[in-house]
């Protein structure tokens, strides 16, 4: 072909996104960017899509044949009848964020968590028999602790507010004691109101993370812990918190000389991942992020 006709053609693929609201995702930009990149011939698309047109959209899904598609809120646990199996990572979360169309059968998955401990990977720790405190049991926070466990955490002692989310922390706590075979991720669950139980968790851990929205609007500017004495420059601490770069939760703790990690890391490895099952090949993750962030 002599002119340059763009990069849609006849056999190119769809990946589909489906949540309600949907415009300001950054995954149309990530996964074109690295399709792009890497000149693999497919297409990624975001659909204004929620509970109620979710199953007619799975159906025409499996109708196109597409390699596989995103899922975000409010879909992300409402999608599991429509499918026909889940992976470990979905299946101990209770949610799907990523499905893989293989040979007709729609398979499953979470990458958020995976996506957290890959990115803590890329930053040189190994989480493997080291103790964790987590703060927060819902959208973000429950597949980091999932994942955490099943790829060899050996603590984790999950905080969680007395609101609609605490039932969730016991949940998650008794999913990785008693129901994840192949771990010996050992878990406990406290109210974040008890703060000598976080004082005492916390000191005994290698990593804190906040897995809550503290710290992002509307909650900008304020943070999980009051009491900074609490942090120790060994300790590890992560946010899924990524807008703002550095939340109030980092500030403290770079001021008390920890090693801090935002989520911009798990939000770019958690589309990585999914990019990695639909086309087999490695997002190039350092080329999005000077794209898009920097
Ligand atoms: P969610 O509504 O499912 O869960 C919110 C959690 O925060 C619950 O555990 C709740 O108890 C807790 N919480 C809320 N307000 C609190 C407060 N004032 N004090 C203590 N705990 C409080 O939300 P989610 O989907 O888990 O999202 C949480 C945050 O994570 C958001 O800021 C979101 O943008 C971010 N996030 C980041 C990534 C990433 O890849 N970095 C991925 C998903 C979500």
């Amino acid at each position: 072909m002599k002119k340059d006709l763009g990069r849609i053609n006849g056999k190119t693929q769809l990946i589909g996104l489906f949540a309600t609201p949907i415009g300001h995702s950054l995954s149309p930009a990530m996964h074109n960017l690295a399709f792009k990149k890497l000149g693999l011939n497919y297409a990624y698309l975001a659909f204004e899509v929620g509970n109620e047109q979710l199953e007619d959209v799975v159906t025409g899904m499996r109708a196109l044949n597409v390699r596989g598609f995103n899922v975000s809120m409010p879909n992300k646990m409402n999608i599991l009848p429509y499918l026909d199996e889940l992976a470990d990572s979905a299946k101990f979360t209770g949610a799907v964020n990523t499905v893989v169309n293989e040979n007709g059968r729609l398979i499953g998955h979470s990458t958020d968590g995976m996506g957290y401990v890959r990115n803590l990977k890329e930053h040189g720790i190994d989480i493997t028999g080291k103790k964790m405190t987590l703060v927060g049991s819902g959208g973000a926070a429950t597949p980091i602790a999932i994942q955490s466990a099943l790829e060899g955490l050996g603590e984790i002692s999950i905080f969680a507010r007395n609101d609609a989310f605490f039932e969730k922390a016991e949940e998650n706590v008794r999913i990785i004691n008693e129901e994840m075979k192949g771990s010996s991720c050992k878990a406990k669950v406290f109210p974040l109101e008890d703060q000598d139980a976080l004082r005492a968790e916390i000191a005994s851990s290698d990593i804190f993370t906040n897995g809550t929205g503290v710290g992002m609007k509307p909650l900008e500017g304020l943070s999980v812990i009051e009491d900074t004495s609490m942090l120790r420059p060994d300790l590890i601490v992560t946010d899924v918190v990524y807008n703002p770069v550095t939340s109030k939760l980092l500030e403290q703790a770079q001021a008390a000389g920890c090693n801090t990690i935002n989520g911009l890391g798990m939000m770019l490895w958690q589309g990585a991942m999914a990019f990695e099952y639909w086309t087999g090949r490695e997002m190039p993750v350092q080329y999005i992020k000077e794209q898009m962030f920097e």
